[in-house]
């Protein structure tokens, strides 16, 4: 019998204040796992916390800003304080400026590259000698459709997204030897705040929901299963996959 619970694992969820991150953490509690939310913004954090204390299973808020490269170290140690270890990390923070090429400064593509591509990489490397330790580890990343297809002004998030798929496969090469999985959630259409741009435009929204094999764009409840799934011994031998979440948008 597949083994899907998390009980007794303890999941670190960046950007857990909001959209897709947020979903991910609530999932991962309900089945079992302890959770430690990382965010920027404080009140939302508290509200994701008080979310999954009221389906009685455990969360702690981890106030914090990827943006600093210097800080992981602190942080990843910060992460481990709540439940004694990370045994699950999600990637989840994101940022998509959507700039056309003209606008992107060296500036607002260090911040897309940055939080997009090196930070999954510099704070999952924080937890590799404890998971190492336990000859068991979870990565999982966030691409996106456009880790292989180009879309209006997504040049630095393309770039970056491009190079999490990349960055999965070689993470999983690197560390699978040692129990740790790295695989990537590659969603299509989800409302969130970074998706705010495209549910303000019905047309647009009708024309991808058509794109898809299933007609309609995803519901964050969509990512439950995939997300526990791929955190659960049940994936063991899963590992350095770009798995499309996107009702059939690619494959069509
Ligand atoms: P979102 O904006 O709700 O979530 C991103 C989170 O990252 C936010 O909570 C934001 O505050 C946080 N964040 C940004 N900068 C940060 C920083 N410096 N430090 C800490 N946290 C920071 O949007 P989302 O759609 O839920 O995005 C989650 C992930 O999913 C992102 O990697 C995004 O690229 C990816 N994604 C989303 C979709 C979609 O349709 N929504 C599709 C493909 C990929």
């Amino acid at each position: 019998m597949a083994d899907f619970s998390l009980t007794g694992k303890v999941a670190l969820v960046t950007g857990a204040t909001s959209g897709i991150g947020r979903r991910q953490a609530l999932a991962l509690a309900q089945a079992g796992a302890a959770v430690v939310l990382l965010g920027r913004r404080a009140a939302q954090l508290q509200e994701a916390v008080a979310e999954i204390e009221a389906v009685e299973a455990k969360a702690a808020a981890l106030s914090a800003d990827l943006s600093d490269r210097d800080q992981l170290p602190n942080i990843a140690e910060r992460a481990m304080v709540p439940f004694g270890s990370i045994d699950i990390l999600i990637n989840a923070a994101g940022v998509n400026l959507r700039q056309p090429a003209e606008e992107i400064t060296l500036e607002s593509w260090d911040t897309t590259l940055n939080l997009n591509l090196a930070v999954p990489f510099f704070l999952s490397r924080e937890f590799i000698p404890a998971m190492e330790k336990n000859s068991w580890g979870r990565i999982i990343n966030i691409a996106s459709l456009q880790s292989s297809r180009a879309f209006p002004n997504g040049l630095a998030y393309g770039a970056s997204k491009g190079g999490v798929s990349q960055l999965t496969r070689a993470m999983a090469e690197a560390w699978s030897r040692h129990g740790i999985t790295c695989n990537a959630i590659a969603p299509g259409f989800f409302p969130t705040e970074l998706t705010a741009p495209v549910y303000n435009d019905p047309d647009l929204l009708n024309k991808l929901a058509a794109q898809t094999a299933i007609g309609r764009n995803g519901e964050l409840s969509d990512v439950d299963g995939l997300t526990v799934f791929l955190a659960s011994p049940a994936s063991d031998y899963l590992t350095g996959q770009v798995i499309p979440l996107d009702g059939g948008f690619t494959a069509k």
